[in-house]
């Protein structure tokens, strides 16, 4: 059994998740989370959202997972969501075509169809499945088609992305944060990709979670006003230049943007972060990279893009976050769609002094002509642009009131003159982490398993970080005993109080349900035995050190909450404790 197979296994027998329908077959590429799975998902979201809407103050949205067509029309979904297929010739079946080649080109997603299938060709790719010849490559789009409504008039999407509901509602989200950039909006939700051949478990779904931020900016400042609290962070960076040669450099955040290796602060700032928080969830610092796409891979309007990527022992190299400089692509998309104006109004430092053209009416003359209509007739002609008014001849129309009015030219003036500036309407650039929240469970779990070796034994431990795991502490009678179960279950009923997630156990033997635990990944067991009866104490066992000091039952939920918190460990706990007695 390879890591993966071991990871899945443990993760189905435990509860953590398993293949979705099963009662019925199954489905590739859907997954069940089950009890255990459910909560380190919860876990890892609302770690995420410590970090994006507490800590940068993002607002959170939640919008429909169902789309209109216009919204996949804009986005370029609808033309371009695609992967390439192939089909094998003798058993028909279908593959994705860019991923049997990967062996041979590292990236293919830049090849087009016809190249890729030269690729196939030149290097006699058969099918994985009976060694088949395969079809010419083509294209699929992923996106998963309904109806809203009876009929077929309204075509509904299920959204491939949680970021569009981002885009579409941005108007709204300018006047919520006061008509001022930077903001940010951010989504944790569902999203659907009619996957071509699933087959990696939660790695690849047809239906999965992301988090995606996006961050409105001013395109004319790109530096992050925190920038200073990130910039000595050292990460591993696997540059455009460093694949050529296929090499990773470790280096700080605060190098990488001097050097030119990531376009600008605004960028490096989030690809931080990121890292701050995949390291938070329990991601393994010597299994994580940031690759940056090469020219050709990146989306045309991108400025720059890097993928952080983790280390699976089965899968390689895997792309869980995306954080891209998007440009300002995505407004300008919808505003071209929809018609509507998702420019901002912005000021500019100091307001600049400029020498502008301007159309002055004859109020002395539009007066006693038009009389009430006088002031918007000059309104109205003050609006046109003089370059028109040049164009226009002997007179020019306008429209009033659902009238049309003309003027003759010499009523109007056209006259230089200096005016203040304040500022200028701008399409904002858009910064967008994307997370994948299901790869990153998966590469929790599996940078947290490990099997050691304890008595000639071996031991299976989930070395989840506390806080993350979804089970913080179990209560273990020693034995199922009326006496000892009793102060157990208070013990219990206190930590929840607490608001902390408690397992609790009685049954085998207390090496079994330790065992179990390490299992699990849970952090702390409390064991209840005949000296809890005597002296009022119980122990406290760690996962990882296996390590085991006893505390009086007064203190016990004050130094779980500590331990679950990281504000302590095991030895400092035992330290403090034993100078309070
Ligand atoms: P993308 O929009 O393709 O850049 O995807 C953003 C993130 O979503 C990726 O970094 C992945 O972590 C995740 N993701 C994309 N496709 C899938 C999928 N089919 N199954 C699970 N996660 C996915």
């Amino acid at each position: 059994m390879d890591r993966y197979e071991q990871v899945t296994e443990l993760a189905r027998r435990r509860g953590y998740m398993w293949p979705a329908f099963e009662l019925y077959g199954g489905a590739a590429g859907f997954y069940d989370y089950g009890p255990l799975g459910a909560r380190l998902k919860r876990r890892i979201e609302d770690t995420w959202r410590s970090f994006f809407v507490v800590r940068e103050g993002f607002s959170e949205i939640d919008c429909p997972t169902i789309g209109v067509e216009e919204i996949f029309k804009a986005s370029g979904h609808l033309s371009g969501f695609s992967d390439p297929l192939t089909e094998c010739k003798e058993c028909k079946e279908i593959y994705r075509a860019d991923h049997l080649i990967k062996h041979i080109i590292e990236v293919p997603d830049a090849l087009s169809d016809q190249e890729i299938y030269r690729v196939i060709q030149d290097n006699d790719v058969g099918c994985p499945e009976c060694g088949g010849r395969l079809s010419e490559v083509y294209e699929f789009n992923l996106m998963f088609r309904t109806a809203i409504g009876p009929g077929n008039k309204y075509p509904g999407y299920l959204r491939p992305e949680t970021a569009q509901g981002m885009f579409i509602n941005f108007q709204r989200l300018l006047r919520y944060h006061r008509d001022a950039l930077p903001f940010g909006a951010v989504q944790i939700g569902r999203s659907y990709r009619n996957e071509i051949s699933p087959r990696q478990g939660v790695i690849r779904l047809r239906e999965f979670t992301q988090a995606e931020a996006e961050v409105f900016i001013d395109p004319r400042d790109k530096t992050h006003p925190r920038f200073c609290e990130v910039e000595e962070l050292i990460l591993t960076l696997y540059s455009r230049q460093g694949q050529e040669m296929g090499q990773t450099e470790r280096m700080t955040i605060g190098e990488a943007v001097d050097k030119g290796i990531i376009a600008h602060q605004m960028l490096a700032y989030y690809v931080a972060r990121t890292y701050q928080f995949l390291r938070a969830a329990g991601v393994a610092e010597d299994r994580l990279r940031f690759r940056q796409h090469k020219a050709d891979e990146m989306a045309h309007y991108a400025a720059d893009c890097w993928d952080a990527e983790v280390l699976l022992d089965r899968l390689g190299w895997i792309e869980v976050v995306g954080v891209a400089d998007r440009t300002d692509y995505d407004l300008r998309s919808h505003m071209a769609q929809s018609q509507a104006n998702l420019k901002v109004f912005v000021n500019y430092k100091q307001p600049e002094r400029r020498r502008v053209v301007r159309i002055k009416p004859d109020m002395k003359a539009l007066g006693p002509r038009f009389k009430g209509q006088a002031k918007a007739v000059a309104q109205a002609l003050q609006a046109m642009d003089p370059a028109d008014l040049k164009e226009s001849g002997e007179s020019v129309t306008v429209h009033v009131d659902g009238q049309k009015l003309f003027i003759e030219a010499n009523l109007i003036a056209v006259e230089e003159v200096e005016e203040e500036v304040r500022g200028e309407e701008i399409v904002p650039h858009v910064i967008e982490p994307s997370f994948g929240i299901d790869r990153i469970i998966y590469s929790v779990l599996e940078h947290a398993y490990r099997e050691e070796m304890v008595d000639e034994e071996s031991r299976i431990v989930l070395g989840l970080l506390p806080g993350i795991a979804p089970v913080d502490v179990a209560v273990l009678p020693l034995m199922d005993r009326e006496e000892l179960t009793g102060p157990a279950c208070q013990i219990v009923d206190e930590f929840r109080r607490m608001g902390m997630i408690v397992d609790y156990d009685t049954s085998g033997s207390i090496g079994r349900r330790y065992r179990r635990n390490d299992e699990v990944g849970t952090p702390f067991c409390v064991t209840v035995d005949y000296e809890t009866l005597e002296e009022g104490t119980v122990t406290i066992r760690d996962r990882d050190s296996m390590k085991q000091i006893r505390v009086g039952v007064q203190a016990l939920g004050e130094t779980i909450s500590a331990l679950i918190g990281k504000r302590m460990t095991l030895d400092e706990a035992s330290a403090a404790l034993s100078q309070g007695s």
